[in-house]
């Protein structure tokens, strides 16, 4: 039986081609997502190819001579750029991170649980979700006192962090009048320290909201995590518009939004895309884009998932830099898996934030200490509190030359 040639390769792109169908020839077997975008199918004429790929290269043009951030991209524009190859891809990133910021800059910021586990929402990812406690073992504990989070927070701007996240397992802050309180009170706490402030409690209203911003939150952090095609198959206890609809009243009460994805759910490169085309069409940007690696936790239904590659996490990143380009760009989970060379092509390709000190949610966090000692070594330095992006530098945008 003879194999189509072009859907295998599709199937390569995305990771699923079995050896039976594998093409035989050097590119097909590069299992690239660009390879998907320039081979022709039996409909397609190279010279139709050709053409696709001059207006993909229009649209990447355009994007890095862009001097604003836009928010009307289309899902083929931002596939157009997603797709490119991943060494051009992270050029142009770097090119565009030059533009709006100063690429030696690198917000540290460190997250603390200030409550942990007992949450009944049915995130397949997460171990705070008491439907996998069984599983995870996870013990669900109360809310940390106001004296234990400053404290932690202290030390976290000792060692050099300038901001301070607090999660909670929430699904939302109905009823939690007690605990909105004593979160009040760490928030401008934690500002008095002249740290920027974050807080992640799962949905709040318009009222919850506008207390925050009284109380001195800097941002509000609210993962879209990933395509709102993809979204159903990871959590079904609230939906997509409900977590889009807290970003509009974490908005419209004046707070920045810090909002996300994960990458490793199982969601292809179109998923990928579709979370991008969420957030870099919003009416403004997240302030704030974390991209995760899932660090697969026992227990959970995607305990058993193979990490995702690298390269996936490069061009997520280098993509998000080019659409949103003022927008600070977060590595967050997994990035203890990563090598510190691939961290630092990250770091050139347009991220500029990391988590650091001793944990991040559940999962485990680089030390202070090894990102100093990373900063010193490729020249980096940590952003500090408040910072806007820096002047433009004047940049030539064929040669990426200053
Ligand atoms: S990710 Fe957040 S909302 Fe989802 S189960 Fe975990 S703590 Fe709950």
């Amino acid at each position: 039986m003879r194999v189509s040639f072009q859907p295998a390769l599709r199937r390569a792109a995305r990771g699923r081609l079995s050896s039976a169908a594998q093409p035989s020839n050097f590119k097909a077997r590069m299992s690239t997502v660009a390879a998907e975008q320039i081979v022709p199918s039996t409909h397609d004429t190279l010279a139709y190819n050709a053409e696709r790929q001059q207006r993909a290269d229009r649209i990447l043009q355009d994007a890095v001579k862009a001097t604003a951030a836009r928010h009307d991209w289309t899902r083929e524009e931002i596939s157009a750029i997603f797709y490119q190859p991943l060494m051009k891809l992270a050029y142009q990133a770097a090119t565009v991170h030059r533009r709006f910021h100063n690429p030696a800059e690198v917000q540290l910021c460190t997250l603390m649980n200030i409550k942990t586990g007992g949450c009944t929402e049915d995130c397949s990812y997460c171990a705070q979700s008491t439907r996998y406690q069984k599983g995870t073992g996870l013990e669900a504990k109360r809310v940390e006192t106001v004296e234990s989070v400053l404290e932690a927070a202290r030390i976290a701007k000792e060692n050099g962090s300038t901001r301070f996240c607090m999660g909670a397992a929430w699904r939302d802050m109905r009823g939690r009048k007690n605990s909105l309180r004593n979160i009040k009170d760490m928030v401008s706490g934690v500002r008095a320290m002249g740290m920027e402030v974050c807080v992640t409690l799962g949905m709040i209203d318009e009222e919850q909201a506008k207390e925050l911003k009284a109380a001195g939150l800097t941002a509000y952090n609210h993962n879209v995590d990933t395509s709102r095609e993809f979204y159903p198959s990871i959590i079904s206890t609230r939906t997509y518009d409900e977590r889009l609809k807290t970003l509009g009243h974490v908005r419209d009460a004046g707070i920045n939004v810090c909002s996300g994805g994960i990458l490793g759910l199982g969601e292809t490169s179109e998923d990928r895309i579709g979370l991008l085309h969420t957030v870099a069409t919003l009416p403004s940007h997240p302030e704030s884009f974390p991209v995760n690696a899932l660090v697969p936790i026992k227990g959970t239904p995607l305990g058993d998932r193979k990490p995702i590659e690298f390269t996936s996490m490069l061009r997520t990143i280098a993509a998000a830099r080019i659409v949103m380009p003022a927008t600070i760009i977060r590595i967050a989970a997994g990035r203890k898996t990563m090598a510190e060379e691939q961290q630092a092509l990250c770091f050139m390709a347009g991220a500029n934030a990391i988590f650091t000190g001793e944990k991040m949610l559940t999962t485990e966090c680089n030390g202070w200490d090894e990102d100093a000692a990373m900063f010193g070594r490729w020249g980096l330095e940590p952003m500090k509190s408040f910072q806007k992006s820096a002047v433009p530098p004047p940049v030539d945008v064929e040669s990426g030359l200053e």
